[in-house]
């Protein structure tokens, strides 16, 4: 699998706000997606699954342009996008939230099949195996997001394009996140991962893009992103501040949660 994109624009009403992109992914690479807030990482990702339509240029997907596909039909042909803010159906139990993962495929592939994929899932996310049946409003924050990502691996995608997974998940739960990005890609999975957290994505990436205001100004081999010292003033530094900002602000939603909740 190979995604290519060549001078994509993508625009909300007359405000273009992706601006000629050229971006590659190759099979079984991660490719981290850098940038501060409003870069335009979002528009981006969502561009590529279908959810916005790009208003010129080309995706090419292994082999065939895809740009004027409906999102059902891109997610067919291997391209799964985990959501910002995960999306998980709280009300809804894990188990149905996993069989939503593959709804593409029904009644092109027999149920046996997605029952096999969610025991496979089950032995991958452990956490998700004694809880199929709970609700996923009960499951922690970072725990969503794992369940957010193997409902996407549900539709057995070749290329998973996840869109800030770390945000609003303790350091913990990061780590583990971000180390099952790096096992997905050892299964041949490739990954593109749209992050505000910049060290920690170009840190497991094998290339990375660096966004602002809507246009890729660098890109290269992920380490070296991480070793330049200008890069890291102009972008990353930001990147890393805002993130922890996010983090911040979700604390702080918490604690005035809590508080109302007492009282
Ligand atoms: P974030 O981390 O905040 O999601 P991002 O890098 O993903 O940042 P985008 O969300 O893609 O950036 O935003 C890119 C630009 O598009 C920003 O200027 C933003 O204000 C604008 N934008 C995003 N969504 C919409 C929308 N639905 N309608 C109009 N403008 C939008």
């Amino acid at each position: 699998m190979t995604l290519i994109l060549r001078k994509l624009c993508a625009a909300y009403g007359n405000d273009t706000v992706l601006h000629q992109i050229d971006l590659q992914v190759a099979p079984g690479e991660i490719v981290a997606l850098v940038g501060a807030n409003g870069a335009g990482k979002s528009t981006m990702v969502r561009t590529i699954s279908g959810l916005i339509n790009s208003s010129a240029g080309e995706i090419w997907f292994d082999g065939e342009r895809i740009d004027r596909l409906a999102s059902g039909q891109r997610v067919l042909r291997g391209i799964a996008h985990v959501p910002e803010g995960r999306q998980v159906f709280h009300d809804m139990t894990i188990l149905e939230n996993l069989r939503l993962g593959a709804y593409v495929h029904q009644g092109r592939r027999p149920d046996r099949c997605t029952t096999r994929e969610i025991e496979r899932l089950c032995k991958r996310f452990p956490v998700l195996a004694p809880r199929l049946n709970d609700m996923s409003g009960n499951l922690s924050g970072g725990q969503q997001q794992i369940l957010a990502i193997a409902r996407g691996l549900m539709a057995a995608p070749k290329l998973l394009i996840l869109d800030e997974p770390s945000l609003g998940v303790s350091p913990a739960l990061v780590q583990e996140i971000f180390g099952l990005i790096k096992q997905l890609r050892d299964d041949g999975i490739s990954v593109l991962l749209s992050e505000q957290n910049a060290r920690q994505s170009l840190a497991i990436a094998d290339r990375g893009y660096v966004m602002s205001n809507g246009r890729v100004v660098t890109e290269g081999d992920a380490r070296a992103l991480l070793q330049s010292e200008e890069i890291a003033a102009r972008y990353l530094g930001v990147a890393a501040v805002s993130s922890e900002r996010n983090r911040e602000y979700v604390g702080q939603l918490a604690s005035k949660l809590k508080h109302a909740l007492a009282t």
